[in-house]
């Protein structure tokens, strides 16, 4: 193959957890690509929160240049209905990154980008995984070459088509490309599924909220609801709800071109304020205009192996929570900073690609005894309170911390739990 179809690693996805792999491996002089089906990034406004852990290998890349897109937050409470039940401050699980931040995710992605440019790698846009094959120790991966098409007369309808095809051979492939993962279905690499979906309604909304630097996670009988502040006077509703109910919110009538909807915004903020009186009672600010809004299905899922034929799988391609603790894009981030180290490892340091089997076995061991082994034989301390009880998973998965943070915020809700948490 001529050497521009040859790389050392190739990250397919440019979400969050696919960038900051490029650029770890980038800084460590590992020949990377990076491609992306989608064309471009888009000024993506909904927020996503960086956990302190998260925030500390960001600094690795000056995440100070990302910190005024975003409000920071110092303390976390957990409430039951109306009444706060445990409360900390971020500084006592991370003294050494005292704080989360809640930063619209397209902000995280174009600092990601920048970061990405700035070292001498451009992404690869319009460029989709189509094949994986193999050839003398090499992954060589088949990349259709994507360009928009416009039919239609009288109402233009855009779609893409393949406008070519072409093969890259690379020394080791990461599955960064989200939660219906192309690299894991060409693979054939199951997902172990742990318990029924849940669904959420995610609203950003204007609202003045006085509690700027603080989450609230509430724990209902059966369901999880959470807010966030946002920079401004926005805020972000997370609220689990059985499928039925998603009925109340008619978002999928929204058209995919965003145009003045009055009637369908009234009736989506009114069925809100009816969800915000029941959940959180001591919210006394008002809904304001509907900055972004969706509903969406969450699966606990992992897959059966992180590691295969050269192929590795992280973030969102991996596994799946629900977004109350926004643990699945965190713990990706936390994966992307191992698998560089790893990967450094082997293609710089001829290290054996035994290392790269240990990731795999460690990242199984960690999601699923978060999300299997927990229902069954995980309860609460024989001290705990009764909140606690029956609550476990929904409390586990909705604590806003990984790794070693994660082990001290299960101490913090008195969950009876020692997983193999890496540092
Ligand atoms: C509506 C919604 C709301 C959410 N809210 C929350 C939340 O509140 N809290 C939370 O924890 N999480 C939330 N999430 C999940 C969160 O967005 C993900 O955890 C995070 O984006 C995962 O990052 P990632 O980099 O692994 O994957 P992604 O961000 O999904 O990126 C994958 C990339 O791969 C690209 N790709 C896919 N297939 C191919 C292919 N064949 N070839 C080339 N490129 C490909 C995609 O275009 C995409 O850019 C939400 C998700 C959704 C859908």
């Amino acid at each position: 193959m001529p050497p521009e179809n040859k790389t050392e690693v190739l990250v397919v996805g440019a979400g969050p957890v696919g960038l900051l792999t490029a650029l770890l491996l980038s800084k460590q002089g590992v020949l990377v690509r990076v491609i992306d089906k989608k064309p471009g990034l888009f000024p993506v406004t909904d927020a996503c929160l960086l956990h302190s852990r998260s925030l500390q290998l960001l600094e690795r890349v000056n995440v100070r240049d990302l910190l005024p897109r975003g409000q920071r937050i110092d303390l976390l409470s957990i409430y039951e209905g109306s009444a706060p039940i445990v409360q900390w401050n971020c500084a006592d699980l991370s003294p050494e990154m005292p704080y989360l931040l809640v930063v619209p995710k397209g902000a995280l992605t174009a600092f990601l980008e920048k970061k990405l440019q700035e070292a001498g790698v451009q992404i690869e846009w319009n460029r989709r995984l189509s094949g994986l094959g193999a050839s003398k120790g090499h992954v060589v991966a088949t990349i259709e070459r994507l360009v928009i098409s416009a039919k239609g007369y009288i109402v233009p309808e855009m779609d893409w088509e393949v406008e070519g095809t072409e093969q890259l051979e690379a020394r080791f492939v990461v599955g960064a490309d989200g939660a219906d993962s192309k690299v894991a279905h060409l693979l054939e690499i199951e997902q172990q599924l742990f318990g029924d979906p849940e669904f959420y309604v995610i609203a950003e909304v204007e609202s003045a909220w006085e509690s700027q630097n603080e989450i609230r996670t509430v724990l209902g009988p059966d369901r999880t609801s959470t807010l966030w502040p946002l920079p401004g006077k926005v805020i972000r509703w997370n609220f689990q709800l059985s499928e039925e109910r998603l009925e109340e919110f008619p978002f999928k009538e929204r058209a995919p071109i965003p145009i003045e909807q009055p009637a369908l915004d009234q009736a989506n903020r009114e069925s809100l304020a009816i969800l915000v009186r029941e959940r959180a009672p001591w919210f006394k600010g008002k809904i304001g205009a509907i900055h972004w809004s969706t509903d969406a299905s969450f699966q606990h899922r992992c897959a059966a192996t992180a590691e295969k034929a050269g192929c590795l799988l992280i973030g969102d391609a991996a596994h799946e929570t629900n977004p109350a603790g926004m643990q699945s894009m965190n713990s990706g981030l936390l994966e992307a900073a191992r698998l560089a180290e790893r990967l450094t490892q082997v293609v710089r340091h001829g290290a054996d690609s035994e290392v790269l089997e240990e990731f795999s076995r460690k990242h199984l061991q960690e999601w699923s005894s978060m999300l299997g082994v927990l229902p069954a034989s995980a309860g609460a301390m024989a001290s705990a309170p009764a909140w606690a009880n029956n609550r476990n998973l929904r409390l586990l998965t909705a604590l806003p911390a990984t790794g070693r943070d994660l082990a001290q915020a299960i101490n913090r809700v008195h969950l009876n739990l020692a997983l193999p948490l890496a540092a």
